[in-house]
């Protein structure tokens, strides 16, 4: 198997290729030739959280699962407080073929996600960029959507106002405008991201102005939540994956408060085979719950294995 070492993932794997790996898993699963395995989640106590999310592509022939979880602490060790690595298999044999890993990877393929669905449901014209949240995934987020739409400025807002300086330098390296501004005025935003640890609603149904496109890319476990289910309940709500939406994504809250049906959230896979039509008014509200499904992790370390292997990289060990 190859061993391919976190410091080697930002050679191999750029925003781009993350962005056409996510776009052909979600298809792939619309299409029904990939799907993911129910993820294992457990609360370590403290805040901390481990499990792992796995899955098998039969188109892209990959078999695997992404070990890791998010530690509070870690921020204060100089350490980023997601760990994670991703190990691959043979889907024919169930041989191990690769260790790779993951943080890097986590974020790209994160972000990804998050773009795909501006991409796809944002309006055309959207120009102000709204961002709830400033932690290690924000930078990441900011990046991905600045590629998808012409913003003219970022408005942001987070909880621990002192963590919005380094949001606000990634801004200015995009030479977008940004101002630090309270909840009320995301209602200036096209497009909100939320990307946040929060474990109740920050963003507000009265915060959200008709024709905007939210990401909510925080919520990925039981208990946390970014914004007020009655958004869920007047949005078109998209996801990764339906079934992960309703039990650890943003709209596990609107459904336990009966204002969101499952058969209501559509898979934003469906959106890029043409199954669904995306968007239908400049006035809809539109939503994407982005969960982190396993198979984004399986893609984009396929992707950066078949790079270590052409470039003679990385580590190969029998086990
Ligand atoms: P981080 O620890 O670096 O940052 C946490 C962010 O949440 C900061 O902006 C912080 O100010 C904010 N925050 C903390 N407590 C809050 C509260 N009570 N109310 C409102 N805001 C609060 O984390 P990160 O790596 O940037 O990740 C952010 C979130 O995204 C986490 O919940 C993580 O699990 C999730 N995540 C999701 C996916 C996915 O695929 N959907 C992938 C990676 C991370």
């Amino acid at each position: 198997m190859l061993i391919v070492p976190e410091s080697l993932i930002g050679g191999l794997v750029s925003p781009e290729d993350a962005f056409a790996a996510v776009e052909a898993t979600f298809a792939a699963m619309s299409r029904g030739d990939a799907y993911n395995f129910p993820v294992v989640r457990e609360a370590l106590g403290e805040g901390r959280q481990y499990g792992f999310k796995s899955g098998l592509d039969r188109s892209g022939g990959q078999l695997g699962v992404k070990a890791g979880g998010y530690f509070p602490g870690n921020a204060a060790k100089g350490i980023i407080n997601h760990q994670s690595t991703v190990f691959l298999f043979d889907p024919e044999t169930g041989q191990p073929t690769a260790m790779v890993g993951g943080g890097l990877l986590t974020a790209l393929r994160t972000a990804a996600a998050s773009a795909i669905s501006i991409d796809r449901l944002a309006r055309a014209d959207a120009r102000v960029l709204g961002m709830v949240g400033a932690g290690h995934q924000a930078g990441f987020q900011l990046r991905a959507a600045a590629r998808v739409r012409s913003f003219e400025r970022v408005i942001a807002w987070n909880l621990h106002p002192e963590m919005l300086d380094r949001l606000g330098a990634v801004a200015a390296e995009l030479g977008l405008p940004f101002e630090a501004v309270p909840l009320e005025r995301m209602r200036e935003a096209d497009v909100i991201v939320t990307i946040t640890s929060s474990p109740a609603a920050s963003l507000l149904d009265a915060h959200v102005s008709a024709g905007t496109h939210l990401a909510c890319m925080g919520t990925d476990t039981k208990g946390k939540q970014e914004v007020e289910p009655a958004l869920l309940g007047r949005a078109a709500v998209f996801t990764d994956e339906v079934a992960q939406s309703v039990s650890i994504g943003e709209a596990q809250h609107a459904v336990a408060a009966g204002l969101l049906g499952p058969e209501a959230i559509t898979p934003l896979g469906d959106v890029l085979t043409g199954a669904h039509p995306g968007r239908k008014t400049a006035e809809e509200i539109t939503l994407f719950d982005g969960t982190g499904v396993g198979l984004q992790d399986l893609a984009v370390a396929a992707m950066a294995v078949r790079r270590a292997q052409e470039r003679g990289e990385g580590i190969s060990v029998a086990l």
